[in-house]
């Protein structure tokens, strides 16, 4: 399939109360490939009254979804992931257009978010309840899990479709309805996604789909509309402050998957190969726009140099372009606010002292396309290293021993994960238990799978999605009190 007939297959629409529509203002809003800063498609632009459509139709679908059989709530969950995984050529080309990271990285972010619709189809059926005898032994204790209700589901751009999937699986899988909001610069993923949904039987208003570039205009009043009983978040710290400010008006439940600044740790015990390995898969993938990507390489000074080297030369050799061609392992950053953030930091960190070791930086136009940067001797009030980076450059700062080392990383205000390389068990015990974050990879470069809770402390936020924690965040337990 090329470029012009993903798109014309793409829809475009709202999807309201399972109809595809235009916005009620008739307008409409361009997507733009990274790559080439052209318009690929227009989108139908939801205005405030949109979103109260859609949350509208999610209250009226919620009873009956919520009687819904586990076995067809699963059903469904698996027919969906086979559809996503047999289209996944069609829907990594979209994901590539509008976001721009490589092919076989949309691929990557299908594959994973459909094992969230594979893992909550399997969960769907295993809800379990407790039955006990009260202490006194004058009655019975029964708990059931109820699905908390209508949910409002905001995405970011930079994984258009697992951060969906890794909300609206457990969701339709606890017997909840959505209104989803994707993000601005990616909606077509998204919509590619609920188109599939109807596909596969997916009931009229059970999810409701409302790209907009009113982000606040449409998603705020929900937020403060009794039938809304849930809130969960993917996005910038920020952002995510002002919306749980605002759902505690109501009370509501919600769940904050926000910013993170990871440390990525070698120790002089560890497998260089394996930790450079590690140290480019973590630092690059999706071109560093990843909440989990490694923001700051902590490096024991017996072994930074080599290191420094190692990685230098691996980052150099990447292959920046666009992402539908073929070899790119780097594509364009999302917008040049992206290219010039990075630009700045790195900049900042130089003029603080760094060294420059793989010179890096903005490629000329069109399209927003930034070199990896590669620092060593990063003094630590440099910006980068407190801030997140959100692009393909990678500081790194020497330490002494292992106290140093945890105390380095854990100064931040974020906690989302953190990245070790050590050949010692014991140590590795005692960073698991030191280290302020929700995720560690030990050893590893990529920690995030369909079975395992993924969440973050601090300002990333809680939550967790994935795993047996996963459904929990969309269930409400009930006990009921049995005279016998
Ligand atoms: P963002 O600016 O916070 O946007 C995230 C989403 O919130 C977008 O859909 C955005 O809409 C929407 N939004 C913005 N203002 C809003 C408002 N007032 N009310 C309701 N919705 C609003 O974040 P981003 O730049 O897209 O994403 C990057 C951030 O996400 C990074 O900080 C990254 O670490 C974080 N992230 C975290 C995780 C995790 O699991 N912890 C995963 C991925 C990304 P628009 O598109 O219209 O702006």
């Amino acid at each position: 399939m090329d470029d012009a007939a993903a798109l014309a297959h793409a829809p475009t629409d709202l999807f309201i109360g399972g109809e595809w529509r235009p916005a009620g203002s008739g307008r409409r809003f361009g997507v733009e490939d990274p790559s080439t800063e052209e318009r690929l498609v227009e989108v139908a632009d939801a205005t405030p009254d949109d979103g109260a459509a859609a949350l509208a139709a999610a209250a009226r679908a919620q009873a009956e979804w919520a009687a819904t059989a586990p076995q067809a709530r699963s059903d469904l969950l698996r027919r969906a992931y086979e559809v996503v995984t047999d289209r996944i050529d069609a829907l990594a080309l979209l994901m590539t257009l509008e976001m721009g990271k490589p092919l076989a990285d949309s691929k990557a972010e299908i594959t994973y978010a459909a094992g969230f619709l594979r893992w909550f189809a399997e969960e769907a059926v295993r809800l379990d309840g407790r039955y006990t005898t009260a202490p006194d032994g004058k009655s019975r204790l029964l708990v059931l899990q109820r699905p908390v209700g209508p949910c409002v589901l905001v995405t970011p751009w930079n994984f258009p479709l697992a951060m969906a999937t890794r909300k609206i699986a457990p969701a339709l899988a606890a017997g909840c309805t959505a209104v989803v909001k994707p993000a601005q610069q990616t909606p077509l993923s998204m919509l590619a996604f609920a188109k599939i949904l109807e596909e596969v039987g997916l009931p009229a208003g059970v999810v409701n789909v409302v790209p907009t570039t009113d982000a606040g205009g449409v998603v705020e009043p929900l937020l403060g509309d009794r039938r809304a009983r849930k809130l969960s978040f993917t996005g910038s710290t920020s952002v995510g402050r002002r919306l749980q400010e605002l759902a505690a008006k109501q009370l509501l439940r919600t769940s904050m998957e926000l910013g993170g600044n990871a440390p990525f740790l070698v120790f002089d015990d560890a497998d260089l190969d394996l930790a450079v390995d590690a140290a480019v898969l973590a630092k690059m993938r999706n071109m560093g726009e990843a909440c989990t990507a490694a923001n700051r390489f902590l490096v024991h000074g017996a072994v930074a140099a080599e290191f420094t080297d190692r990685l230098a030369a691996r980052l150099g050799a990447m292959k920046v372009g666009r992402g539908t061609d073929d070899g790119v392992e780097v594509g364009p950053l999302i917008d040049e606010k992206a290219v010039a953030k990075v630009e700045e930091l790195v900049a900042d960190a130089v003029d603080r002292g760094a060294g420059v070791v793989l010179e890096g930086g903005r490629v000329d136009g069109p399209g927003h396309f930034c070199r990896p940067t590669v620092l060593a001797d990063v003094p630590r009030d440099a910006r980068i290293l407190h801030e997140e980076v959100f692009g393909p450059a990678a500081p790194i700062v020497p330490f002494a021993d292992e106290d140093e080392a945890v105390a380095l990383a854990n100064d931040t205000e974020f906690g989302l994960v953190a990245y070790a390389c050590t050949r010692d068990l014991d140590r590795g015990v005692r960073l698991s238990e030191a280290l302020e974050v929700g995720m560690i990879g030990l050893n590893r470069g990529i920690v995030s799978t369909p079975s395992a809770p993924f969440g973050g402390v601090k300002q990333s936020g809680f939550g967790r999605e994935g795993g047996a924690e996963g459904i929990r965040e969309y269930l409400s337990p009930r006990f009921v009190n049995l005279q016998a």
